[in-house]
């Protein structure tokens, strides 16, 4: 079965959900390596995209893509805000009314090549294109090989909690932890963290 505008919606509030109840390892990961406030960022973007979805009336996929796109990016001060918005835009391009299993996948190889594009990051800088390039190869994959919905979508959910730590020994050279040089490693890095959580309430939400 296809998915629509209600799971992507649900998707939203189960992302947001989940950027709340991560808020505080979300800003511990990031108080190691950066700045602190990851999960601040993230928690106040999310909530503020719930509270424009809320007064919006949204008819398809594309355009809750789109709201939450332009509110991650006017609300969110970090580097965060403008990568996952760009991550957004690209989706609700990529995005149709109804999502077969490799619309899906074209989707999230749309939202990693929107944060590369955005971060100039490619994969091993231990950034959240660590979470986010293996999620669309392991979509594509799982879609290619005749997954339904849901399987593209824990493919890629997966595949980003495997990136993600898979950044713990990486040394960041992208992003406030490359000022840290070799001291970087040995910890997460909070953006593919939180990435993962991200896909992984696209899959509940497909439950
Ligand atoms: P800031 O770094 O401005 O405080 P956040 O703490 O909200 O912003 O987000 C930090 C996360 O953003 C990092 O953990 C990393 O995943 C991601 N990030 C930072 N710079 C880049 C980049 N150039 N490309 C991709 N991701 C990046
Ligand atoms: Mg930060």
């Amino acid at each position: 079965m296809a998915l629509g505008t209600d799971w992507v919606l649900q998707w939203t509030a189960l992302a947001a959900q989940a950027a709340h109840e991560h808020r505080v390892e979300l800003i511990e990961l990031d108080r190691a390596i950066g700045d602190g406030d990851h999960g601040e960022n993230l928690d106040r973007g999310f909530t503020e995209v719930e509270k424009q979805l809320e007064s919006a009336t949204v008819s398809d996929p594309a355009q809750v893509f789109r709201t939450i796109a332009t509110t991650l990016i006017s609300k969110v001060g970090g580097a965060s805000g403008p990568l996952l918005g760009t991550a957004y835009l690209r989706m609700s391009s990529s995005a149709k009314e109804q999502l077969e299993p490799g619309d899906l996948a074209a989707m999230i190889e749309a939202a990693s090549q929107g944060i590369q594009m955005r971060g100039k990051a490619t994969e091993g800088e231990k950034t959240m294109v660590d979470a986010w390039a293996p999620a669309a190869r392991a979509a594509a994959a799982a879609a290619a090989s005749g997954a339904d919905c849901l399987g593209v979508l824990e493919a890629a959910s997966k595949a980003a909690t495997d990136g993600a730590e898979n950044t713990r020994p990486m040394v960041a050279t992208k992003g406030r932890a490359s000022y840290l040089g070799e001291r970087s490693a040995g910890h997460l890095d909070p953006g593919a963290v939180s990435s993962s959580y991200i896909l992984e309430a696209a899959v509940r939400a497909a439950l």
